[in-house]
């Protein structure tokens, strides 16, 4: 008898929602995509890949296409006001290694992939709830029904409202600004370099042959810090070395974001499962939240290929992965506060506490445990016991 293929309904066309039906249709699901926009498209200048994402790009036979889109980056350096480096991390390691990229690049790659594999894309499509038992709503009213329903909706996801699974859900008071940089001027050796100036970071980083990715931090709270375009003399008053390039930056048009913070407990009700910032939305210090949502959903289809039972291999999934999603989000929680909370007259105690975290192993292993955790490719067999 020919088993019948099983289908999924994917609410959210970004990294999450693309990844998850990529890997679905590529374990044979028929799958369908529903993206609120009317076209697929990142918002936002550049992204770090780190291990655990890559794993799973390099398995899909993905990174032949966007390797050559981004940089593999060599080294990570934190510098302090002064100028002095505060850590010098080798991004040469399997586990430590981080490509950046364009962000378009990778939504591309990812969308062109889902496409060739039949995914079935529609746009201009708003989720606006789910039921336990399988089922997308869809804003005209319209049920889809499927063995597995996925909101990958992002931070403020319907899904998960709609589900009751939100336990928090929260603005992050931090400004993000970011650009990206035509050329390499700011970033000619390929690596990352974040400076830091009491409660304000900027960081320049190569991303691809002909473009860099700048990303700026600070407290909501800094009127002149959040300011867009750029302050540039209150910039260069933290960073009087760095001038130049808010000159630049001043110029450009800049994505200004905030971020969120997402607590849903559980992760899935029934067949219905949350993915990416819909179940764990976290500050991107770490650059883990589209890694993080690649990995779990590399990890989500070796528990969905066990068996029938959706609800159970939902559930088995989540005890799997939460623990180390649950203290990436930690981390990245501390490591923004670390920022925008110490007191500005202890920046030499930080930059000690900075230093400490680049040559203790067992810091570095706390504080980046999600590179270090490869997504679940296959499970242990059962002992069957008489
Ligand atoms: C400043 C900043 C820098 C970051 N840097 C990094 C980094 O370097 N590395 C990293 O791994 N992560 C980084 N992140 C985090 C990363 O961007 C997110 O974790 C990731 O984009 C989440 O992807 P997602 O698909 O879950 O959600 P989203 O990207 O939010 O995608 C959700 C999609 O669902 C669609 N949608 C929403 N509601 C509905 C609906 N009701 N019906 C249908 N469609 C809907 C949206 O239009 C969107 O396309 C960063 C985040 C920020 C803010």
């Amino acid at each position: 008898m020919v088993k019948r293929r099983r289908h999924a309904e994917i609410a959210g066309g970004g990294i999450a929602g693309l990844t998850a039906a990529i890997l679905l249709a590529r374990a044979g699901w028929t799958v369908r995509v529903h993206e609120r926009a009317e076209v697929i498209r990142e918002i936002g200048a550049g992204i770090f890949l780190h291990n655990n994402g890559l794993l799973v790009l390099e398995e899909a036979g993905l990174m032949k296409d966007l390797a050559p889109l981004g940089t593999r980056l060599l080294r990570d350096h934190m510098v302090d006001w002064r100028g002095r480096v505060m850590q010098s991390r080798d991004l040469g390691t399997p586990v430590t290694r981080r490509w950046s990229f364009p962000r378009q690049a990778l939504i591309e790659v990812l969308h062109a992939a889902a496409l060739r594999l039949g995914v079935e894309i529609v746009t201009g499509s708003t989720i606006d709830s789910a039921r336990a038992e399988g089922l997308l709503v869809d804003a005209a009213g319209r049920e889809h029904g499927a063995d597995l329903v996925v909101g990958a909706d992002g931070h403020r996801s319907a899904v998960r409202a709609s589900l009751g699974l939100t336990r928090v859900e929260r603005r992050v008071p931090t400004t993000s600004i970011r650009f990206l940089v035509a050329g390499r001027e700011l970033a000619p050796e390929p690596t990352s370099t974040e400076h830091w100036s009491r409660r304000r970071r900027v960081a320049f980083a190569a991303a691809g042959h002909d473009h860099t990715y700048v990303y700026m931090a600070c407290p909501e709270w800094d009127e002149a810090g959040s300011r867009v375009p750029l302050e540039v003399d209150s910039w260069s008053e933290h960073f009087p070395r760095l001038r130049h390039a808010f000159e630049l930056l001043h110029r450009l048009e800049p994505f200004k974001a905030h971020y969120s913070w997402v607590r849903a407990e559980p992760w899935s009700a029934g067949r219905a499962v949350l993915l990416g910032d819909a179940a764990h939305a976290l500050p991107p210090t770490l650059g883990q939240g589209s890694n993080l949502a690649m990995s779990n959903a590399r990890s989500l289809v070796t528990y969905l290929e066990q068996g029938d039972d959706v609800p159970a291999a939902l559930r088995a999934w989540e005890r799997a992965v939460r623990p180390t999603t649950d203290a990436t989000q930690r981390w990245a929680g501390y490591y923004d506060r670390l920022t925008k909370h110490w007191p500005n007259a202890l920046s030499p105690v930080r930059s000690a506490v900075i230093w400490a975290f680049g040559v203790s192993p067992q810091l570095a292993g706390r504080l980046r445990r999600a590179d270090r955790t490869p997504p679940v490719t296959e499970l242990p067999a059962v002992r069957v016991t008489t």
